[in-house]
C-alpha cells in the first residue's frame, strides 16, 4: 500500500487544483425578505409564514429596506462595486420546499460585483477576487426525518422560505484546499465583523458550495469542474476538496476525463459522491420578477450605509500591532471576533503592559479553553480579568506560578479571576529576603558544578539557579528578587 500511497501522491504533484466557492449568508434581518414574517430560528413549523411565503396566488412581495442595507454593508466590506441599479429575476425550478415554483434571486445585473478577500498563508498574501454579490431569498426546508413516519413520509417546514440571503460568488483563485478554508475564514470573520450574519453554520445560516478542477501544471486552461454541495462545516470542506483532487486526477491519469456534474459529500466516508450530470442539470429559466422594480442604491445611500462599516478584522490587526506593540499571532487570536477585540482593547487600556495582556490569552488562556472544549468567548476568565492579572503579575504582587494556579481555579470554578483571587484571600508571593536567602545558599551549595561554571565566565547559567530557586521556593518567590540575590552570592 505504501508504494500505491507514494504513486498517487506523485500523480497529484503533477496538476493543480483550481477552486471557486459559492457562499450563501443568511441576513440577520428581523422579518423576512419580501414579507413581514419573523425569521426567528427554531421556530414550530409552519408558523412564521403568510400568503407570500407560502407562495399563494396574487400575494405580492414588497422588498424589506434594512436587507438591502446589510447587503449593500457586506458588499463593501468586501471590496465590491455597488450598482445602483440592480434587477430582481426569477429562477424557476420545481422542489417540495419551494412553493411559488420560483425563487427570487438576482441574475445579469447583481447587486455588487468586482470585490475581493486578501487572504494569508505561510505570510504570503493573496487576493482572491469575488466576482459578484446579489441579494436572493432562501427556500423552505424537507424534514426527511425525526419522525415516527419518516420512513414514508417528508416533511416541509416554509418557516425558512423567503428569508434574506446573499449569494457570494468567488473568481476561480484559489489554488489548493488550504486557501479555500483561508477564504471562507477570512469571509465569515469579515461578515461577522459587519453583523449582518451570525454566520452558524449548524443552523445553515452560512453554507458553501464548491466547485473544483484540476489542470497539469503550467497548463493555461482550466480543467473541467465538478461541484460540491451542501458540506456543513469548513473542516469536510477541505476535506471533501482534498478527496476531490486525488479522485479528479487519478481519473485523469488513468485515460479517463472528469464530468461535469454536481457531487454530494459524504463526511463519514470521506468521499464525494454524483448527484446529477450536466445533462441533468436544471434550466433555471431566468427572467426578470415583474412584481419587483428595479432596486436602485442611490450613491448618497450607499455612502450613508458606509458610514455604519466598522474597523475590520485585517485593519484592526495591524492597528493592535501598532497600538499595543503585540505581534501579529496575538493580534490574529484577539481579532477573531469584534467583541473579543473590544473587550482587549477595552482591558489593555487600564492594564500597565498590554502586551503581558496580549501574551496571556496566547500563552494561558487558549490551552485551557481547547483542554475543555471552549470558545475563547465562553472563557471564565474575562479580559478586564486577565488585565487584572497581568497587573498583579507587572507589580511583582503575584509570581507567575502562583497566575497559573489562580487561574486553574478559574477554570474549575467557572469563576472570573478577581472573585477567584478574593475567594483564595489575595495571595501574595513572598518576598521575604532572609527566607530566600537560606534557599539560595542550600541550592549554590547543592550545585558546586555550576557554581565553578558561572565563575569561569559562562553567565548564562544563572538561569540554572533561578529554576532551582522557583522549584525550591514552591514557586512562591519573586523571580525578580531571585535574580538579584543570586547574582550577587554567585559573584560571590
Ligand atoms: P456555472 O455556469 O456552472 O454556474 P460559473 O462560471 O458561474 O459556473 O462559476 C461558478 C463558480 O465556479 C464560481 O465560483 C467560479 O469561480 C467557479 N469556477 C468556474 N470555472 C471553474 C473551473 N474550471 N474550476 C474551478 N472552479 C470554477
Ligand atoms: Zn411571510
Ligand atoms: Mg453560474
Amino acid at each position: 500500500m505504501a508504494t500505491a500511497s507514494a504513486d498517487i501522491k506523485a500523480a497529484i504533484a503533477k496538476y493543480e487544483a483550481v477552486i471557486g466557492l459559492e457562499v450563501h449568508v443568511q441576513l440577520l434581518t428581523a422579518t423576512k425578505a419580501f414579507c413581514g414574517c419573523s425569521t426567528k430560528f427554531g421556530a414550530p413549523p409552519n408558523t412564521n409564514v403568510c400568503p407570500t411565503c407560502l407562495g399563494l396566488p396574487g400575494a405580492l412581495p414588497v422588498l424589506n429596506e434594512k436587507a438591502v442595507e446589510f447587503a449593500v454593508l457586506a458588499s463593501s466590506a468586501l471590496n465590491c462595486r455597488v450598482n445602483e441599479t440592480s434587477i430582481f429575476a426569477r429562477k424557476n425550478y420545481f422542489y417540495p420546499d419551494l412553493p411559488k415554483g420560483y425563487q427570487i434571486s438576482q441574475y445579469d445585473k447583481p447587486l455588487a460585483e468586482h470585490g475581493y478577500i486578501e487572504i494569508k498563508l505561510n505570510h504570503e498574501a493573496k487576493r482572491i477576487g469575488i466576482t459578484r454579490l446579489h441579494m436572493e431569498e432562501d427556500a423552505g426546508k424537507s424534514l426527511h426525518d425525526g419522525f415516527p413516519d419518516s420512513a414514508e413520509r417528508t416533511y416541509i417546514d416554509l418557516n425558512r422560505s423567503g428569508v434574506p440571503l446573499i449569494e457570494i460568488v468567488s473568481e476561480p483563485d484559489m489554488r489548493s484546499p488550504e486557501e479555500a478554508f483561508e477564504y471562507l475564514t477570512r469571509l465569515k470573520e469579515i461578515i461577522l465583523y459587519t453583523g449582518v450574519s451570525d454566520c452558524n453554520m449548524e443552523e445553515g445560516s452560512l453554507r458553501c458550495d464548491a466547485n473544483i478542477s484540476v489542470r497539469p501544471h503550467g497548463a493555461e486552461k482550466f480543467g473541467t469542474k465538478a461541484e460540491v454541495k451542501n458540506v456543513n462545516s469548513f473542516r469536510f470542506i477541505k476535506a471533501a476538496l482534498e478527496h476531490e483532487i486525488e479522485r479528479q486526477v487519478l481519473l485523469l491519469e488513468s485515460g479517463g476525463s472528469v464530468a461535469q456534474e454536481t457531487r454530494l459529500y459524504n463526511a463519514n466516508e470521506g468521499k464525494t459522491y454524483s448527484m446529477r450530470s450536466k445533462e441533468q442539470a436544471h434550466d433555471y429559466r431566468y427572467f426578470p420578477e415583474p412584481d419587483l422594480l428595479p432596486l436602485v442604491v442611490s450613491a448618497a445611500w450607499q455612502a450613508k450605509i458606509r458610514e455604519s462599516l466598522p474597523e475590520l478584522p485585517e485593519a484592526r490587526r495591524a492597528r493592535l500591532v501598532r497600538e499595543y506593540g503585540i505581534t501579529e499571532q496575538d493580534a490574529g487570536v484577539l481579532t477573531l471576533t469584534r467583541s473579543l477585540a473590544d473587550q482587549f482593547e477595552e482591558a489593555a487600556k487600564h492594564a500597565k503592559n498590554p502586551k503581558r495582556v496580549a501574551n496571556l490569552v496566547q500563552g494561558e488562556i487558549l490551552g485551557r479553553l481547547k483542554a475543555k472544549g471552549l470558545e475563547i468567548e465562553q472563557s471564565p476568565i474575562s479580559m478586564k480579568g486577565v488585565a487584572a492579572s497581568a497587573d498583579l503579575v507587572e507589580s511583582g504582587a503575584i509570581s507567575g506560578k502562583m497566575l497559573k494556579d489562580l487561574y486553574d481555579l478559574c477554570f474549575e470554578r467557572g469563576k472570573d479571576f478577581p472573585a477567584v483571587y478574593a475567594e483564595e484571600g489575595s495571595p501574595r508571593q513572598s518576598t521575604d529576603t532572609s527566607a530566600l536567602e537560606k534557599i539560595i545558599d542550600e541550592v549554590i551549595a547543592a550545585n558546586p558544578k555550576q557554581l565553578e561554571q558561572y565563575r569561569a565566565g559562562k553567565k548564562t547559567v544563572i538561569a540554572f539557579f533561578v529554576g532551582q530557586v522557583m522549584k525550591a521556593s514552591k514557586g512562591q518567590a519573586n523571580p525578580q528578587v531571585v535574580n538579584e540575590l543570586l547574582a550577587k552570592k554567585l559573584e560571590g
